[in-house]
């Protein structure tokens, strides 16, 4: 019998000093991001990829109500310099790649392109992540954000299930349009619209399809899936953004799977990582 492939002992998902609006702590966390390193090495990782979030394109219309998720234009330089340093300084005790998560927005694929490809000098990797829907013109709608912003999408698309199908198809049809593919390049959080499913818990009886088109896509491109642990924290949650049947699916297709903690926070590092290494073993 051939062996189980198992998960890399990598958190391929961490924010940092940076990161402009932590979950948990609004504007950031103040701890260094040398904190968020000591952690994963006191827990046995070799590798960390730290991606903040990237800037939105100029004047974009951010519909979340604080306007701070992202990076403004002027901070992005200096972060890629701190963890440029970072990944020199701890060379020998553990793996750091420089990336960052860039969101996939649908028509703004030049302003993801001509990022990525102007930093590739210093980037290591690319998190890919739809964190917004267009809902019209110059009009968005959010998934995560908030339970109520979330409802007000969802009214927009017609639906939960409506907004779920419509989630799902954007994902595959932003993996087909590939604006990274000048880096390796992850889908960060596949499943990051179950984040308020205690409160919504409405599904479409096509989903299971639109995840496996989601994971076939990505076998098609050569993208990675971030199997990440953030949804395990959040209350109207408790379940990783991958699993059950897109991540057989992703067994089934061969696409690498990298565990993502996506840490606001120090003690977040490897946070959910026993959960996602049994999630991992049960779906092969
Ligand atoms: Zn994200
Ligand atoms: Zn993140």
């Amino acid at each position: 019998m051939p062996p189980i492939p198992s998960l890399p002992r990598w958190d391929g998902h961490v924010h940092s000093q940076f990161a402009p609006h932590g979950q948990f702590a609004p504007h950031g966390d103040p701890s260094a991001t040398e904190s968020f390193l000591q952690h994963a090495v006191s827990l046995g990782f070799t590798r960390v990829t730290l991606a903040e979030h990237a800037p939105l394109p100029d004047a974009f219309p951010d519909p979340t109500p604080d306007h701070d998720g992202n990076l403004s234009a002027e901070q992005l330089e200096p972060y890629l310099r701190h963890a440029a340093d970072l990944r020199e300084r701890w060379r020998g005790r553990l793996d750091i790649l420089v990336g960052l998560e860039v969101d996939l927005l649908p028509g703004h694929e030049d302003h993801a392109r001509s990022l990525v490809e102007r930093h590739a000098g210093t980037l290591d990797e690319v998190v890919a992540s739809l964190h917004l829907l267009p809902l019209g013109r110059d009009e968005w709608g959010s998934i995560d954000y908030s339970p109520e912003t979330f409802a007000e999408t969802a009214r927009r698309c017609g639906s939960v299930a409506a907004l779920r199908r419509r989630y799902l198809e954007t994902l595959a049809e932003q993996i087909d349009r590939d604006a990274c593919k000048s880096l390796p390049h992850r889908l960060g959080h596949p499943l990051l619209v179950d984040k308020f499913r205690r409160l919504f818990p409405e599904t479409s009886p096509l989903e299971d399809s639109l995840a496996e088109a989601v994971v076939a896509a990505a076998s098609a491109h050569g993208w990675s899936l971030d199997l990440n642990a953030a949804g395990l924290r959040k209350p109207h949650c408790g379940m990783l953004y991958l699993r059950g049947p897109m991540l057989a699916a992703a067994r089934r297709f061969a696409v690498p799977v990298v565990y993502g903690s996506d840490a606001h926070r120090p003690e977040e590092v490897g946070a959910g990582w026993s959960e996602a290494v049994a999630e991992f073993e049960g779906s092969g």
